[in-house]
């Protein structure tokens, strides 16, 4: 395929390798654990968002493109394998000589399933502006495009930019936490914070408020998801929160958001209405986070339509 297909999405962001070590707790400052099993998977937001994404399509190849930049070693290699077999349209993704692809540290608290990660950028800190250039006649087609934090911000400014001349549904995932520039929020159609990705954008500890305060920034939607207890909604017409699913035992939360985000892209893309888009994929995350590792727990769209229907939803 070439850089002028038509994939409905495209994800703009980052790819790591996530070395997992899970421990019987997370260790504080100083101290030295011994941890339980080691896990090696491939990671990164924008990629792990890239792959949901296209196992939750109706179609299968060629329905999401990734932009991002791996480093020329053997984790890049592996990566890029990764998504080609996953049908991921991967033209746009570079393979940068100058840097180490991304990698992930993760420690899992093996009893409760929360995390603590550190990652090291190399090749996604160089993903530029001229990368979402090169990219343009592919996003002027999308009908989503989809970012995180991860990358540069001008890179996602600039990709945000050519989606709202391109009138396709920009959604940003806005983690790692961080301060935003007022023009690059006001490029958002939906933004997906975490509560503690809401409360580093606003100041505001509660995620009412806090998601508040995004729309009156200009975000038309925003979606704080709540962990265990759902999302809160918030529009210009107010706020609410839609419980999440129920799940006999949370293994690891690695990637529920971003399985989250990737399944909102999907299910926006073939148009499903905002609630539907939310149970949906409220439904992927659920499943995710029963299941260890980033891109390894993403659940495919038959898996999904199974959950939903032993739910009772059509
Ligand atoms: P992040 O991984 O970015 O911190 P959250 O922890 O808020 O994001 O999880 C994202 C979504 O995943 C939630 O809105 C919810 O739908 C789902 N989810 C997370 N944890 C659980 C859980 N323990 N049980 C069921 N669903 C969950």
């Amino acid at each position: 395929m070439t850089q002028n297909a038509h994939c409905p999405i495209v994800v703009v962001g980052s790819s790591n390798t996530d070395l997992v070590v899970r421990a019987p707790r997370l260790p504080r400052p100083g101290e030295t654990l011994l941890g339980g099993e080691f896990l090696q998977a491939a990671g990164g937001k924008g990629a792990n968002q890239a792959v949901a994404a296209a196992r939750l399509m109706a179609r299968s190849a060629g329905q999401v493109a990734l932009v991002a930049r791996l480093g020329t070693d053997a984790w890049g290699d592996t990566a890029l394998a990764g998504f080609n077999a996953e049908g991921i349209h991967t033209a746009l993704v570079v393979r940068d000589p100058d840097a180490p692809s991304g990698t992930a540290l993760l420690t899992v608290d093996a009893q409760t399933g929360e995390n603590t990660i550190v990652v090291a950028g190399g090749a996604n800190a160089r993903l530029c502006p001229a990368d979402v250039q090169a990219a343009s006649a592919l996003l002027q087609n999308a009908k989503v495009v989809l970012c995180q934090l991860e990358i540069p911000l001008p890179t996602v400014q600039a990709a945000l930019e050519t989606a709202r001349t391109a009138q396709a549904i920009a959604i940003l995932n806005p983690a790692p936490a961080q301060a935003l520039p007022p023009d690059l929020v006001r490029l958002v159609s939906i933004l997906t914070p975490n509560q503690t990705e809401a409360a580093a954008l606003t100041g505001f500890s509660d995620p009412a408020q806090a998601a508040s305060a995004l729309v009156s920034r200009g975000v038309p939607i925003v979606l704080v998801t709540l962990g265990a207890q759902g999302v809160l909604l918030a529009t210009p017409d107010g706020t609410r929160v839609l419980p999440g699913f129920a799940v006999m035992h949370a293994q690891d939360t690695t990637a529920a958001g971003d399985c989250f985000s990737g399944a909102l892209a999907a299910a926006l893309a073939e148009g499903q209405a905002l609630e539907d888009t939310i149970r949906f994929a409220q439904a992927a995350a659920a499943i995710c986070v029963t299941r260890q590792g980033a891109q390894p727990s993403l659940p495919t769209r038959a898996e999904v339509a199974r959950f939903l229907a032993a739910q009772g939803h059509s």
